[in-house]
Order: C-alpha cells, then sequence, then structure tokens
C-alpha cells in the first residue's frame, strides 16, 4: 500500500525515547487488542494488527530504529511497505508470545507440484532455437471420473463437517482466555468435499500416473543457465486441483571447433608461419556455415579477426554477438631436408633477440596509462 504511513511511535502509542521495554509492553497490549481472532474478521482491526506488527519489527530492531528516527518511513532498508505482510504480522506474534492462534485459510484441492526437467540440445540448437517434443512424466488427470476422484455416477458431496468451507472454527483455551480458532477441516483436509464412493481407477485421487508429449519451442539463444517455464504443464492437483508449471533446464552439448562465451563465439583459427607470413583467404567454420577470413600479411600469433553478426543471439533480444577467431601459428615441429634448407636460407640465426620496433611491454605500459 502507497498510502500515507502514520508515524510508528504514533501507531504504538510510545513517546520516542521509549525504552525497549516501553515499546515491547505497548506492542503486547495492542497486538492482543487488535488479533484479528478477537475481533471476528473485523477490517480495520485487521490492519491495524498488520500496522502494529510492522511498527514494532522496526522500532525493535535498533538499526531500523535509528535509521527510521533519521529518514521517517523513507528509510534505506525500509521500504515503503517494509515487506510485512499479514503473515509476517502473525510470525511475529507468534515468535512474542510463543504461539497462539494463527489462521491458516484454505479451501479447495490443492495446485499440483511443479516438475523440473533438463533436456540436452545441440550447440546450434541452443544458438538458433528449436522445436522438441519431450516426454514428461507426470500425474494427470484421471480420465475414469474426469477428476473429481469420485466413482462414475457417483458425486462427491459437501463435507458435512465444515460445510464445503474447508474450515472449523474451534473454541480453545488461549492467551485471550476462551478464544474462537479457525483451522483446516480434518474430515476433508480444507477440500470442502468428501466422497463416499471413490473412483476405483484412480482410488480417489482423481489423478494418474501418466506420460505425456509435450511439444516445446526452445527460444534461440538459450545458455545452461537458462530456465523455461511452461505455465500448467506440471503435475495436476488431487481431485481436480490446478496444476503445477514445467520448469525445463538445457545442457548444451559442446561443438568440436567452437566455443561460446556470452553472446559471443570463439573460434580458433590456426595458421602455419607462411599463412601468418604472406596472409591468406582462409575458409572458417561458424554456426551461419563456412566464411573466409582474410587474414592479412604479417599477423602475429594471438591477433583477433571479428566476424561481426556470427554470434550467438541473446534469448530475450534476440541480438546476435560476433564470431571471435584467434589466431594461432603453428610452428612446424618436423622438416623435412628441403624445408629446413629453405629455412637455413632465409637466415636469421645472429644468436640475438630479434630486433622488433615495438615489443610487447610497451603496449603494456600503454594498456597501464590508458
Ligand atoms: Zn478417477
Ligand atoms: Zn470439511
Amino acid at each position: 500500500m502507497a498510502t500515507a504511513k502514520r508515524d510508528y511511535y504514533e501507531v504504538l502509542g510510545v513517546g520516542r525515547s521509549a525504552t525497549p521495554e516501553e515499546l515491547k509492553r505497548a506492542y503486547r497490549k495492542l497486538a492482543m487488542e487488535y488479533h484479528p481472532d478477537r475481533n471476528n474478521g473485523d477490517k480495520t482491526a485487521e490492519e491495524r494488527f498488520k500496522e502494529i506488527g510492522e511498527a514494532y519489527a522496526v522500532l525493535s530492531d535498533p538499526q531500523k530504529r535509528q535509521q527510521y528516527d533519521m529518514f521517517g518511513h523513507s528509510a534505506q532498508g525500509i521500504p515503503n511497505d517494509f515487506g510485512f505482510s499479514f503473515d509476517s504480522a502473525f510470525d511475529l506474534f507468534d515468535m512474542f508470545f510463543g504461539g497462539g492462534g494463527r489462521r491458516r485459510p484454505r479451501g479447495g484441492p490443492a495446485r499440483g507440484d511443479d516438475l523440473r526437467m533438463n533436456i540436452e540440445v545441440s550447440f546450434e540448437e541452443a544458438v538458433f532455437g528449436a522445436k522438441r517434443t519431450i516426454d514428461v512424466p507426470r500425474a494427470e488427470t484421471c480420465t475414469t471420473c474426469g477428476g473429481s476422484g469420485a466413482k462414475p455416477g457417483t458425486q462427491a458431496t459437501q463435507c458435512a463437517t465444515c460445510h464445503g468451507s474447508g474450515q472449523v472454527a474451534r473454541m480453545m483455551q488461549s492467551i485471550f482466555g476462551q478464544m474462537q480458532s479457525v483451522q483446516t477441516c480434518p474430515a476433508c483436509r480444507g477440500e470442502g468435499r468428501v466422497i463416499a464412493d471413490p473412483c476405483t481407477a484412480c482410488r480417489g485421487q482423481g489423478r494418474i500416473d501418466a506420460r505425456r508429449s509435450v511439444e516445446v519451442t526452445i527460444p534461440a539463444g538459450v545458455d545452461e543457465d537458462v530456465t523455461l517455464r511452461l505455465a500448467g504443464e506440471g503435475e495436476v492437483g488431487p481431485r481436480g486441483g490446478g496444476a503445477g508449471d514445467l520448469y525445463l533446464g538445457f545442457r548444451v552439448k559442446p561443438h568440436p571447433q567452437l566455443v561460446r562465451r556470452g553472446q559471443d563465439i570463439l573460434y580458433e583459427l590456426p595458421v602455419s608461419v607462411t599463412q601468418a607470413v604472406l596472409g591468406d583467404a582462409i575458409t572458417v567454420p561458424t554456426v551461419d556455415g563456412e566464411r573466409t577470413v582474410e587474414l592479412p600479411a604479417g599477423t602475429q600469433p594471438g591477433k583477433q579477426i571479428r566476424l561481426h553478426g556470427l554470434g550467438v543471439p541473446h534469448v530475450r533480444t534476440g541480438r546476435r554477438g560476433d564470431q571471435l577467431c584467434l589466431v594461432r601459428v603453428v610452428v612446424p615441429t618436423h622438416l623435412n631436408h628441403k624445408d629446413k634448407a629453405l629455412y637455413e636460407e632465409l637466415g636469421g640465426r645472429e644468436g640475438k633477440p630479434v630486433e622488433v620496433k615495438r615489443g610487447f611491454f610497451d603496449s603494456l605500459r600503454d594498456a597501464l596509462r590508458a
């Protein structure tokens, strides 16, 4: 709620210099007074109960209190609603009083479980996407009873204990004295209906174990850290409870020559000394098929040649990265007589390092200065 909030001290009815003991006393008194179970579900009391819990949660924490004193409701770490729900208010109350009538509203059959599966895709499928049919073992609606769990021709009847609400009220002794507590109906486990004559195919469960073929569209650009959520493709719940979701993860098979790095694809381009010295037009593999790379004369080892737009599309934006060809000069280790003679003829063995205009350390210094 983004409405203006009341001052926490005002909510608890204490001064700004209240001691932790005074805060505790104020919370104890007000939380008991406004506990929803004591106010027959009165909406104003419910709001007050939550407000009191939130105020106490902030002011009883020395660090949060200090921040609140300095910055009020806009204090960092105390977002407007503080993430404080009714559940938090009940949790706090239980913590404070060591347990006491918490309500757990329920009703109707439970939703089915979510499922998690991993599928293996090729490098190219991960890059370009694909359509797949996968086999999912999961609980499906029983076709004999249509999911009701009741024998065909019979019907589930309203639970006599809770009259279909799934909840029962019980009088119990509590810190408030005699108090009404609302609990999940034990006769129907909160479903509000009971089955006198269960379906024999599913033994009253309304669902059976089955396998289902599910069509999946794998988006272009998926990677092993991407999870696809297929809503409603999980297990169905018992007796007509809705289906959970299917979460699909991916294992990407490695490519023999290409390696993915984010949106880019790396390729190690091995070239001969002659190709590096004289240059060449070299055919290289890419995910889009073969491409020709112009290797200029005098190419140094470690040079990167960028092929724009031949990388992996971003899974959401579709923008493609690049392919980077990393040049590796392969120095021959075994020379035949003829080649050896040719290298000898080239000369260059003067017993001292080769003269270079700019060495590795010059580039390093430039990089550090930048
Ligand atoms: Zn059935
Ligand atoms: Zn019931």
